[in-house]
């Protein structure tokens, strides 16, 4: 019955980026109940006890064991009192009071269902139901409401790409990208990035960098790229955004989540045809095609390896490299670019090793930063 090994005596790290994440989890049932209660958080725009639960998910994540009792997670880094108590709960009872009790709420609930459509944020979920909206149909047949772009295809599209991606699905993806960009340049370079770099079976989209060798050049590529695609009669939807990206203007002070760099946020029309053992459809589900969302990012290729370690991800992972940086080495990094406080530099790198060593890091595969 004590099969288990008792945990290891070395000390975790509070950054995520000091440990190594697979996409294993030993600890789902503490990991679910905590992120409910951190979305329960963001949602209520209460960022604070949000990040708190993000960090004790994190911790608990990176474990090559399970936790079974209070003690053994005493010297884990990152658990407050408040974690320490749902803890407690779920492994006395199975179950945490707290956690269901925001499970069964009704304004989490519709938060939850609302945020769920593609371009609806907190604030527009939140607006919504303080209307009174409680699901799809009201918000859809409510005279008042002015859908933008974004959340018509999101509401269009909204079985498709609620529904996860499979691997087989974004190397299809790949696969079509791939041919638009070396046709509008031979000299392209494309990199998967997000969870599928990651090594994770699902994902919710599939991430892209591209790229090219000549200064400038990166500029125009997603324009084109789109193009093809539409000629294709497979871009189903698009956003883009042109760079604001300016060397000059860096580093920037507080933490961005988004970057400078040109980009665009699609949803592409995926044939079966294209799908090594077919699309990831519902049961019974036998139609030739899905929608998928695909984000494209194209920074110069200059800066190539600090757009490919931000899109990597995981978001965690990401919001501690920075912590990191800025709390243990007086640096400032961002998708862009490492900059170094003390000696007033920016910090060259064309590999994401480059940067890690810059940061006095161990180097942690892509597959070890599911964080
Ligand atoms: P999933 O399987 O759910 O897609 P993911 O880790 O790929 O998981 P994404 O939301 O696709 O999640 O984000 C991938 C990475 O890209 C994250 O590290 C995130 O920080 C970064 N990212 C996403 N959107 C932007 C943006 N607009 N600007 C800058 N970085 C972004
Ligand atoms: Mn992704
Ligand atoms: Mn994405």
């Amino acid at each position: 019955a004590s099969a288990t090994p008792p945990p290891p005596k070395a000390t975790v790290s509070q950054y995520a980026c000091q440990r190594r994440t697979t996409t294993e989890n030993n600890n789902k049932t503490l990991t679910d109940a905590f992120e409910v209660l951190a979305d329960s958080y963001e949602l209520n725009e209460m960022e604070g006890p949000c990040l708190a639960f993000r960090r004790a998910v994190s911790v608990l994540k990176s474990l090559p064991w399970a936790v079974k009792s209070l003690e053994t997670a005493q010297d884990l880094p990152c658990l407050g009192e408040h974690s320490k108590a749902v803890m407690k709960e779920i492994l006395q009872y199975g179950h945490s009071f707290e956690v269901e009790k925001t499970l069964s709420d009704e304004r989490y609930q519709t938060l939850k269902l609302f945020t769920s459509v593609f371009g609806v944020g907190p604030k527009t979920a939140d607006k919504w139901y303080r209307r009174g909206l409680r699901s799809f149909s009201e918000v859809l047949t409510d005279s008042s409401i002015q859908l933008n772009r974004m959340q018509q295809s999101g509401f269009l599209h909204y079985g498709d790409i609620s529904r996860a991606v499979s691997k087989a699905e974004a190397r299809a993806l790949r696969s079509i990208i791939d041919e638009a960009v070396h046709v509008i340049t031979p000299d392209a370079v494309l990199a998967l990035t997000g969870g599928f770099r990651r090594g994770k079976e699902f994902g919710h989209d599939v991430d892209f960098i591209v790229t090219t060798p000549e200064p400038g050049e990166e500029e125009t590529l997603l324009p084109k790229i789109m193009n093809r695609l539409t000629k294709q009669g497979i871009l189903l939807f698009s956003d883009y955004q042109t760079s604001t990206f300016e060397m000059s203007k860096l580093p920037c002070h507080r933490f961005e989540a988004m970057d400078h760099f040109a980009k665009c946020f699609l949803i592409l029309r995926l044939e079966a045809s294209k799908v090594e053992g077919g699309l990831h459809l519902a049961e019974g589900d036998s139609r030739g095609w899905r929608a998928v969302r695909v984000d494209l990012v194209s920074p110069p290729m200059e800066r190539y390896a600090f757009a490919l370690l931000g899109w990597t991800g995981s978001r965690q992972f990401e919001r501690d490299l920075r912590r990191f940086a800025r709390m243990e080495r007086r640096m400032l990094l961002d998708n862009h670019a490492l900059y170094d406080k003390t000696k007033k530099e920016f910090l060259a790198a064309t590999t994401e090793k480059d940067i890690f060593a810059h940061l006095g890091l161990e180097y942690i595969e892509p597959w070890q930063r599911n964080a």
